[in-house]
């Protein structure tokens, strides 16, 4: 164990859109903070839970068997009181009241946006660990929650290929992904889809006419167009439509995966990020760290400036751009 800072109490807690494995990060907090003598209370419903006084003092034994379950025991909100300076100043005084002199808070962007500006209000240590199954923040090859949302969604693609090809149909499904292309991409390229519209680039409707005429002439009448929500096409439904609007050869249909794509056990991978991001994240408030989120990149654990896993971009990779390509011809 690192040479300790003394730290007797710290709060744990979810905030934005849950994510499987969020729960091993739960989990890792606790057990590592409980390793370190400190005592951990977990925040219900995320910012709100903070300012409605909504504190639960976790030991051992509250996260057990848990490991394996999706979404978060701490459940999760999206708090507009939190957005205002009351707001902060009432979680401020509930944290004293408690006497929590840490904290770790497991979620995406606006979660980080949250905590920077509360952390320089207050002088209190956050930690962030990256948990949202978009994979949209900068510093870690991972989020915790975007592995099991992939296995969700290629095992649902897998089942429209089969009807897709039995009927000759061309489905359209929209995965999750309003800023960030990497769920489109990845399971695009793991289902061997025929066209991946994403935010990062511009791909008209003219683009994707071009392309299935080219698979008719070839005789492919059925397929799979995936479509990240956040594509500036528009959504799922829009696409097909246009499609059908210049070309109506193509029997469509039109998937919206959804929620669907948040829930579910987590998988291997997940399970394992969610547990060293827990175990990192405690041992860096330990270690005297603050305002950092903790990520993995290359298989070590690093820390990255709030402010920088939220402003900078993780940029989408340009060889599984070629390889979607040229795979699926
Ligand atoms: P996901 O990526 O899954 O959507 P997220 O953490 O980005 O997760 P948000 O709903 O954007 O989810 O943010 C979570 C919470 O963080 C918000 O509900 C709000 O309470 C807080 N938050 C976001 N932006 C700010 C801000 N500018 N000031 C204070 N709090 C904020």
């Amino acid at each position: 164990m690192t040479k300790a800072k003394k730290i007797k109490k710290i709060a744990v807690f979810t905030s934005g859109g849950d994510a499987p494995g969020m729960n091993a990060a739960i989990r890792a907090v606790v057990r590592t903070a409980i390793t370190y003598g400190a005592e951990v209370y977990g925040v219900l419903r995320g910012y709100d839970g903070m300012i409605y006084n909504d504190f639960v003092r976790l030991e051992s034994h509250d996260v057990s068997n848990i490991l394996q379950r999706g979404g978060t025991i701490l459940k999760s909100a999206r708090s507009m009181e939190f957005k205002t300076k009351e707001g902060r100043k009432k979680a401020y005084e509930n944290l004293q009241e408690h006497e929590i002199e840490a904290l770790v808070a497991i979620g995406g962007d606006g979660t980080f946006t949250g905590a920077q500006i509360f952390a320089s209000e207050y002088n209190i240590p956050i930690i962030g660990i990256p948990g949202t199954i978009d994979n949209d923040l900068y510093g870690s090859d991972a989020t915790i929650g975007y592995d099991t949302a992939m296995n969700t969604v290629v095992e649902a693609i897998d089942r429209l290929k089969d009807t897709a090809d039995s009927h000759n149909r061309l489905f359209f499904v929209e995965v999750m992904g309003r800023d960030a292309g990497f769920i489109a991409l990845n399971t695009g390229i793991a289902t061997g889809a025929e066209g991946i519209l994403i935010p990062e680039v511009e791909t008209t409707v003219n683009d994707l006419k071009i392309t299935l005429k080219t698979n008719l002439k070839k005789g492919k009448t059925s397929g799979i167009i995936i479509v990240a929500e956040g594509d500036d096409s528009g959504g799922a439904y829009e696409i097909a439509r246009k499609v059908k609007e210049i070309d109506n050869t193509y029997n469509t249909r039109v998937t919206v995966l959804g929620h669907v794509q948040r829930g579910g056990a987590p998988s291997l991978a997940d399970r394992l990020l969610a547990s060293r991001l827990g175990f990192h994240a405690v041992e860096a408030l330990f270690l005297g760290k603050n305002n950092l989120m903790v990520g993995i990149q290359n298989n070590k654990a690093v820390y990255v400036p709030l402010e920088k896993a939220i402003k900078e971009n993780s940029e989408i990779n340009p060889e599984l751009l070629r390889l979607a390509r040229v795979l699926s011809i």
